[in-house]
């Protein structure tokens, strides 16, 4: 019963203590009034009653003092006018009936003597009569007791009336009792309004979250006061929602800023790696449950190292955003693209029919790529090898498949670059070797691992250094050093040869301008292949170079071999007269290994011979090796040109080098090729040197 009356709302408590409180007070009134009323009934017949025994004792006195029975039954039946008396008596002085009346219809025995204990049942509260009993005294002195008179009343009208009046009174009780609940519950609802509405106000807030919520503000009492504290509470914390709402917002778009970064190249606006490597799972998934066949491509843009270099990074970008516009173009909008990074771009080809469904689609896309496109007012032509492999013919999980188009993608660009291969298992493991090596030769570039090392060259009489041949070296991750003879011939067979030299023209050059700055005349030698003179912007490419690491042309000489002027194409011509007339020093490399007619020689501007090394090596005891040097020496001299001898490694070769009138040598003699800051630390000595004073070798010769 507490409990549940803990329970109710505070309106129905309030009315439940008023109802209470309002019966209560009126029941208390009532039954306070209806006794009282009743006690002062009794009392005024008590009083009644008395008064008449007084009157009766008087007129009945000497008729008791005579034994004048007569004369008091006469002074009794006068009490008929008094209807509310129902029966009296009148007994003598020994207690015996002496006369006696009763109202009519009254069927009371009176006592034959007088029983005090009879009357006293009447006197009890309640009853329906009420006895009076007064002694009746002599009129003499002594005032004597003579008789008694006892006078019964009839409560039963007195009582019907005090009914009525009871029930007057609970019409009167239940009307007020109505009328003060009435009031109380509207009073109470002063109270209890205010509190309702603060009570709504929080729940909009709690449940429904709902700040703009506010209690009305009924009362000005303490409950109004609350009230306002708290919608003041609420304009704060509405203030602070807002605020956290204007938070989370910019932090949700920072979220999603974020997401995009992490899931989408900028350049390309595709999807980047993150997001193919989740795509491709997505995919290998589908493929787990509805057997959803999927190819998977890796392109990979041909030239774009080219564009980038020449036309500068921004037309790059550019170049990578249109390449992503054509792929969307060429694909249904179901397939997936991504941009792995670089020149490399993904795609996931869904619900196709077979391989030759597929090579259409490739078809299409080499198709779109080999348009030219238009760049900042250039015009590149691109060209991209594809690798394609399926899932699941040839794999069915995201490593082996990645690695399937990786290799199939290397082995296109091997078979000559704008074509696409599938991923073909039976490839043989010399050729996996080498599609193996050219995909790490082709990352190495991105990963920066082609390093120049420099071999000083030096002044045979002076032994000084006069300047570096640059030389290539691939330096992988894990540390080991591959030398140029293991990488160069697979670099011109790819094309790779492009990147790499032009990467050694521009770190050489920015690195011969330091020399220079700092030691005065040095100049370096860069090897070019035959492969690079197919380029038609070479000698502008190398001009630049130069221009932008702040070189002049004197101090940079090229390295050919004489494969290169035999072949004598125009394009080769055209780019050596190019560079000649800027001032540019060439050198014919490896000379004497390769064809022996020397007419070029005469008919082409060269500088610089390089006598090959597998001459040097037989020096100074074999005969025709000394014979064909002497030669190469004699000849160098009469066309003008400066001789260089390769290969250096003892003193003796030396010896008879400077003998023999060899301007310039090379060799472990004279220093390894070495990294930049280490040949810099030779130059430091340079001025100081004798760096290798061999001089008593000389001297003992
Ligand atoms: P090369 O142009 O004839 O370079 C000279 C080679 O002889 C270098 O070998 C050098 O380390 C080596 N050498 C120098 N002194 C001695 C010596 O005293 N004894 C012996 N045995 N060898 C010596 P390396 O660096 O291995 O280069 C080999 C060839 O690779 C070069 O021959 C050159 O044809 C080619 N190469 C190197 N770097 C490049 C490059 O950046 N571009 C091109 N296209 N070819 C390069
Ligand atoms: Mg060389
Ligand atoms: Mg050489």
């Amino acid at each position: 019963m507490e409990i549940r009356f803990r329970k109710l709302p505070i309106g129905k408590k309030l009315r439940v203590i008023n109802l209470l409180i309002v019966s209560l007070v009126t029941l208390l009134t009532i039954s306070s009034m209806s006794f009282f009323m009743y006690g002062s009934l009794r009392h005024d017949y008590q009083k009644n009653a008395a008064t008449l025994s007084a009157m009766l004792a008087q007129s009945v006195n000497s008729a008791l003092l005579s034994n004048d029975a007569k004369a008091a039954q006469g002074a009794l039946d006068g009490l008929r006018t008094v209807r509310d008396v129902l029966h009296a008596e009148i007994y003598d002085q020994s207690g015996h009936l002496f006369a006696r009346y009763a109202r009519e219809n009254n069927t009371f025995n009176a006592l034959p003597s007088f029983d005090p204990s009879q009357y006293e049942k009447t006197a009890h509260f309640g009853s329906l009569a009420l006895d009076n009993v007064s002694p009746v005294l002599s009129v003499s002195p002594d005032k004597k007791q003579i008789g008694t008179i006892t006078i019964s009343m009839d409560l039963v009208d007195a009582h019907t009336h005090l009914v009525n009046q009871i029930g007057v009174l609970l019409l009167v009780g239940l009307l007020s009792f109505i009328l003060i609940a009435a009031l109380l519950t509207k009073l109470q609802k002063n109270i209890t309004l205010p509190l309702l509405s603060l009570t709504k106000a929080m729940h909009k807030v709690s449940k429904d979250g709902d700040f703009s919520a506010r209690a009305t503000l009924v009362s000005q009492d303490e409950i109004g006061e609350l009230a306002s504290v708290f919608n003041q509470m609420l304009d704060e914390l509405s203030k602070r929602e807002n605020s956290l709402h204007q938070e989370l917002k910019e932090r949700r778009l920072i979220e999603e800023r974020l997401s995009e970064i992490a899931h989408f190249d900028s350049v390309s606006n595709l999807p980047n790696r993150n997001s193919f490597n989740s795509q491709i799972d997505r995919a290998l998934i589908n493929y787990k449950y509805d057997l959803e066949k999927f190819a998977l491509m890796f392109l990979d843009l041909d030239n774009f190292k080219y564009v980038n270099d020449t036309f500068g990074h921004h037309a790059g970008d550019l170049l990578i955003a249109r390449v992503a516009e054509r792929l969307r173009g060429s694909l249904r909008q179901e397939d997936y693209i991504a941009r792995l990074g670089g020149d490399e771009f993904a795609i996931i080809m869904y619900d196709f029919t077979g391989i030759s469904q597929i090579s259409a689609v490739t078809g299409k896309i080499l198709a779109a790529l080999q348009q030219p496109f238009f760049l900042e007012g250039h015009e590149a032509f691109i060209g991209a090898s594809i690798g394609i492999t399926i899932c699941p013919d040839n794999g069915e999980d995201r490593e082996t498949l990645q690695r399937q188009a990786d290799s199939a993608m290397y082995h296109a660009k091997s078979l000559g670059k704008n074509t696409f291969q599938f991923y073909q298992a039976d490839l043989s493991l010399a050729h996996k070797n080498r599609i193996n090596i050219e995909t790490q030769l082709r990352r190495s570039l991105e990963h920066d691992e082609i390093v120049v090392y420099y071999q000083p060259i030096v002044e045979i009489p002076t032994e000084k250094i006069v300047g570096f041949e640059a030389l290539a070296r691939w330096i992988k991750q894990d540390g080991t050093i591959v030398q140029p003879d293991d990488f160069i011939p697979l670099a011109e067979e790819t094309g790779l040869i492009i990147d790499i030299g032009s990467h050694l023209i521009t770190s050489s050059a920015v690195q011969t301008a330091a020399w220079v700055n700092r030691f005065g005349q040095i100049f370096t030698s860069v090897n070019f292949s035959s492969r690079q003179f197919r380029q038609d912007d070479l000698a502008n490419d190398v001009l630049k170079a130069l221009k932008n690491a702040g070189l002049q042309p004197c101090y940079f000489e090229m390295e050919i071999t004489e494969s290169i002027l035999m072949n004598n194409s125009s394009d080769s011509m055209n780019i050596l007269g190019l560079l000649i007339d800027q001032g540019m020093g060439v050198a014919i490399d490896d000379f004497g290994t390769g064809y022996s007619s020397l007419s070029y020689l005469t008919s082409f501007p060269i500088s610089k011979i390089k006598i090959d090394r597998s001459f040097i090596a037989k020096l100074p005891n074999d005969r025709n090796a000394l014979a064909v040097v002497t030669a190469i020496i004699g000849l160098a001299k009469s066309l003008n040109l400066k001789v260089v001898a390769e290969g250096i490694e003892t003193v003796e070769q030396f010896a008879c080098l400077a003998k023999l009138g060899c301007q310039y040598g090379q060799g472990h003699l004279f220093g390894n090729p070495l990294p930049a800051v280490e040949a810099t630390k030779l130059l430091e000595m340079r001025s100081s040197q004798s760096a290798l004073s061999k001089q008593h070798y000389l001297g003992s010769l």
